[in-house]
């Protein structure tokens, strides 16, 4: 039975459903039913008789061609499977994979993924003997690809006195001779990277007319959805297959413009009016995913830009509740508050954590959301990322801390050993792992005296490697966690590596380091927290990087919490956009120019757009920044959001430690049964006269005074490497594991 368009959309939207022949646009606002019109319009052309095979739909993620191949197949049913629909990258990859050969490729070639561009690059460059801090693999790939998406060849690229000079100026002339070598390498190998998908593509349409021909007449519709978010290369792709039929359906919206530092081009769209002449254009203004007072602040935050095409969008929907803004003091408590607001939410409302989503603006912000949903056992699920404990960088930093107060850990030994890279080898590292095995010692054992198992050529490296350890037990036995783990960055030299990766996932690892560094000075600055140790800091977050995570991640009802960049085209009934504060959103790197700041609003603005029926912004008042408190400015987004559809929560910015909403944070967390850290705050004193004594003859039994902890009794004493760890019981703070080198103890 046909479908009654005109029951399920409203007059424009079924115009566009039922315009199927010719070349059509539809630009228009947030949550208007463009990919609703899309999705119909496929089920429209099915049941009108075309063929699946003949309908290509390009998408802007896998998931999205999965939501809307499913909702198809409900009204169509299983014609569905065969439409060709997914990303360009997705169903390019499938088209070379049947036409390779043409273009010198092995049908099979093989895609690598950005970690192995990096270390061709980087091996490239070795060979080249250029210098690999200036000819970072991260920043040349990230030249490469953005010629690739432009369509530069390596000829092009070489020749071009523009691009010469912009390498030159940035000490990098070299580098259109390692994309020369880039590309041999990869064609010698069969293989393409991800920029190759469609610069191939192209290549191969532009030199096998009859390719592109075949492909013509194959797909004779075209659908595009978020059209503004295409490149050079994605436009050319479409632009050559639509030529022939001119059946091409691109949906999008201006003011969700939100990858120009990927290389997408706005100008798309303006190219599309010029390249179809006929097009139909249909414009769509209500918006059916919010409430007025959601639409209402969205458009007055996206009038500010200049650079738009103009829009007015409205919403039939209930007013809704104002919009929430949330002042917090610090991240933490933003965390906290947020976590009880979803909690609450759900109870009273009866809603599934489905419903909620967390939108931040950088991968960093998840710590203080992950560890807040976690005290009060919300589960939630990252999407387009990893958990913060997840990530290699901070699992990197993670094991120095653990070698540091365990360097017998092997894993963390082997995470870090050669890390950043120090020149001992994988064949170094089969031999200490051999020695340790034979000679029946651990591998720090082994680590720490190379020498006496490895010529000095190969131990030197090694050697150096355990003394560094060695000095970070020390310092770590006498600084508390946070300064400890700030040296042990710097001087491992993983944040001089990180920093000088420029590009935006190196920037990306670099603020995430920073904030395991935040969390840690947080953590060391509780005032109810005595054990400021090293130790104890990874003791608490054991379970967070572990099999909590785990749990976390599985299936099932969860919070979503995600970067704005990775919410396009999604919807949640109750959204939180936190961190809006200046500097944080709109992001510092990115307001040195106008177009840059009105890219961010723009993201803001599609932030705002995909709440249904409550949103929530939320600001710090402080942050801690590499240990220091920073007071934070909060967003001048928030102030272009007209005041009457905000409703400011608390404007009285409680204190840390004296909040109101803290106190009832607490409550509510007994309530839920989330661990409650309790601790006894220690009423011991030390006398102004309290000396140490010298422990080199301690006994298990004896009774002693610490200059923190008070008087307590001693329960074991452990040997290990040289030092004496004492397990000490206290009569006010319960036991106590401490180095008796810096232990400050006075024998009774
Ligand atoms: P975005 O710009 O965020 O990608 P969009 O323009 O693609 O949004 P859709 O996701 O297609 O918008 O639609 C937003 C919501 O409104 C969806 O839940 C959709 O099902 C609903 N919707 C759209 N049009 C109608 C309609 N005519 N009747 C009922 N619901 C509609
Ligand atoms: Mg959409």
């Amino acid at each position: 039975m046909a479908l009654d368009y005109h029951a399920l959309l409203n007059p424009s939207q079924a115009a566009a459903v039922l315009q199927t022949e010719g070349p059509c646009m539809i630009i228009a606002g947030a949550g208007s039913g463009k990919t609703r019109v899309l999705t119909y319009r496929i089920a429209h052309l099915l049941e009108q008789g075309v063929d699946p095979f003949n309908i290509l739909a390009l998408t802007f993620t896998n998931k999205a061609a999965k939501e809307m191949r499913a909702r198809i197949e409900k009204v169509v049913g299983p014609a569905a499977k065969s439409l060709w629909m997914g990303t360009f990258h997705s169903v390019f990859a499938k088209i070379l994979r049947s036409e390779a050969e043409r273009i010198g490729f092995p049908r099979s070639f093989t895609i690598y993924d950005t970690q192995d561009s990096k270390t061709l690059i980087g091996q490239i460059v070795k060979e080249l003997e250029l210098d690999d801090k200036l000819y970072k693999a991260s920043t040349v790939l990230g030249r490469i690809s953005a010629a690739k998406n432009k369509l530069v060849s390596v000829a092009q690229y070489i020749n071009d006195p523009v691009i010469r000079q912009d390498d030159e100026a940035a000490l990098r002339p070299k580098i259109g001779v390692i994309y020369q070598q880039y590309q041999q390498r990869c064609f010698k190998a069969g293989a393409m990277d991800f920029d190759d998908l469609l610069y191939q593509t192209n290549v191969l349409f532009r030199d096998h007319p009859d390719i592109l021909n075949k492909y013509q007449n194959k797909f004779r519709f075209v659908m595009v959805d978020e059209y503004q978010d295409t490149n050079y290369s994605q436009y050319l792709i479409t632009r050559k297959l639509a030529a022939k039929e001119r059946n091409i359906c691109v949906v999008g919206d201006d003011a969700q413009s939100i990858y120009a530092f990927r290389g997408a081009d706005i100008s798309n769209i303006l190219n599309f009016e010029k390249d179809y002449p006929e097009l139909n254009v249909f414009k769509l203004e209500q918006n059916y995913r919010s409430t007025k007072n959601i639409v209402w602040a969205a458009n007055s935050v996206i009038k500010n830009n200049q650079a738009q095409l103009r829009k007015d969008v409205f919403s039939d929907n209930e007013t809704g509740h104002l919009i929430e803004v949330i002042k917090a003091a610090s991240d933490n408590e933003e965390g906290k508050l947020i976590a009880q607001s979803i909690y609450e939410d759900k109870m009273n409302l009866h809603l599934s954590y489905d419903h909620f989503a967390i939108l931040y603006r950088t991968n960093a912000q998840s710590r203080a959301m992950e560890e807040a949903l976690r005290k009060l056992n919300i589960r939630y699920k990252i999407v387009g990322g990893l958990s913060f404990y997840q990530r290699k960088e901070i699992k990197d930093l993670v094991a120095y801390l653990r070698l540091t107060v365990n360097p017998n850990d092997e894993q963390a030994l082997r995470r870090v050993i050669n890390y950043p890279k120090r020149g001992i080898g994988d064949t170094t590292i089969s031999k200490l792992i051999n020695s340790a095995e034979e000679s029946n010692h651990t591998i720090w054992e082994v680590v720490s005296n190379a020498d006496q198992f490895l010529p000095a050529r190969v131990s030197n490296p090694v050697v150096g490697f355990a003394e560094k350890i060695k000095s970070y037990t020390v310092v770590a036995g006498k600084e508390d966690a946070f300064e400890a783990a700030k040296f042990i960055a710097k001087n491992s030299g993983m944040i001089e590596e990180l920093y000088a990766d420029k590009s935006i996932e190196g920037l990306s690892r670099y603020e995430n380091i920073q904030e395991l560094l935040n969390g840690i000075k947080e953590y060391v600055d509780d005032p109810e927290r005595e054990d400021k140790s090293l130790g104890a800091f990874l003791q608490d977050i054991a379970l967070v990087t572990d099999a909590d995570t785990k749990d976390a991640q599985q299936d099932g009802e969860a919070v979503t919490l995600m970067t704005i960049h990775s919410a396009k085209g999604l919807e949640f009934r109750n959204v939180y956009i936190v961190g809006m504060e200046e500097n944080l959103f709109p992001s510092q790197m990115m307001i040195t120019s106008r177009a840059d700041l009105e890219e961010e609003r723009r993201l803001f603005y599609v932030a705002i757009t995909r709440a249904e029926k409550k949103l929530t912004l939320s600001y710090a008042t402080s942050r801690y920044q590499w240990g220091n408190l920073r007071s934070c400015e909060k967003s001048r987004f928030l102030d272009e959001i007209d005041p009457q559809y905000l409703n400011v929560k608390f404007a009285a910015g409680p204190a840390i430690g004296e909040s109101p909403v803290q106190h009832v944070f607490e409550r509510r967390s007994n309530l839920v049964a989330a661990p409650v850290r309790k601790t006894v705050p220690t009423k011991y004193v030390a006398p102004a006269d309290f000396q140490p004594s010298d422990t080199s003859n301690l006994q298990a039994g004896q009774r002693v005074e610490h200059a923190k902890f008070g008087f307590g009794k001693v329960a074991t004493l452990e040997k290990q490497n040289g030092t004496v760890k004492a397990i000490i019981q206290f009569e006010e703070v319960g036991e106590k594991t401490l180095l008796l080198s810096f232990a400050k103890l006075r024998v009774l």
